[in-house]
């Protein structure tokens, strides 16, 4: 059986796993699924100069979807989006005291769309304060009287329901997102020709190969299985390196 603390822990993991793959999420649903290459992850780097700024982004429900490329993106997207929003509203409605307080959840109403305006980014941090009872005491004023605290500790019953559906979320995010070992076509390994692999798994950074071994000479470190190996840090390079090889082909001497 789950404990409490358990569950409180397991959800902070799944509110932070989205808000942290929620861009990619939305990279995701304005790349087509059958291109494969590049990948949601890579397109984001590929795109120079185009910054993702995901805290800024308004709501999915708020904004135009002319032309989405990855329709089982967006129906993630748009699932995960109303699911967070809509516990949000609930508990504001049973956790959350009266008052002007900034830390307050405003609920969708047929005046706007309240604090839904703020993006997914902010309600899943809102819904973590509420999952870890944070600002649940009493609150000393300036005249040194207290006023009541602004939100009321999460029920068990609450924390057990968060805890399904936002890992339910969380994995369904993964899976969307998910790719695994996926050659990259017409791109061999700028240094050695190899054939290039790109690595993605649910909770780690995308990476990528070289089939060739150690004997490559990419300025980059081996892993576990001896093979060169691109992190996160290191694909820009490998991207820019990519782009000059297909530079070079086409200035250099035609070999058909
Ligand atoms: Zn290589």
């Amino acid at each position: 059986m789950t404990t409490t603390a358990t569950a409180r822990r397991e959800t902070v993991e799944a509110l932070r796993s989205i808000r942290e793959r929620w861009a990619e999420l939305l990279l995701a649903i304005e790349t087509p699924p059958e291109a494969g290459w590049p990948p949601p992850q890579l397109s984001q780097l590929m795109r120079a100069g185009d910054e993702l700024l995901v805290e800024d982004r308004a709501p999915l429900v708020l904004r135009e979807h002319p032309a989405p490329l990855n329709l089982g993106a967006l129906d993630t997207a748009l699932a995960v989006e109303a699911g967070i929003f809509d516990r949000c509203d609930f508990l504001a409605g049973y956790q959350q005291a009266e008052g002007d307080d900034p830390r307050r959840w405003h609920t969708m109403s047929e005046h706007g769309p309240g604090s839904r305006a703020h993006g997914l980014h902010w309600a899943c941090v809102w819904l973590e304060g509420r999952v870890l009872d944070e600002d649940t005491a009493p609150e000393e004023q300036l005249d040194g009287t207290y006023a009541p605290a602004p939100f009321l500790p999460l029920s068990e019953f609450l924390l057990a329901e968060l805890h399904t559906v936002t890992r339910a979320w969380a994995r369904r995010i993964l899976r969307t997102l998910g790719v695994r070992d996926t050659p990259v076509p017409d791109h061999p390994c700028p240094w050695c020709a190899g054939e290039l692999t790109l690595h993605t798994a649910p909770g780690d950074a995308p990476s990528i190969t070289c089939a060739t071994g150690p004997a490559c000479t990419a300025p980059v470190d081996l892993d576990r299985r001896g093979r060169r190996v691109w992190e996160w840090g290191d694909l820009i390079d490998l991207i820019g390196a990519l782009g000059a090889g297909e530079l070079l082909g086409r200035v250099g001497p035609s070999t058909s």
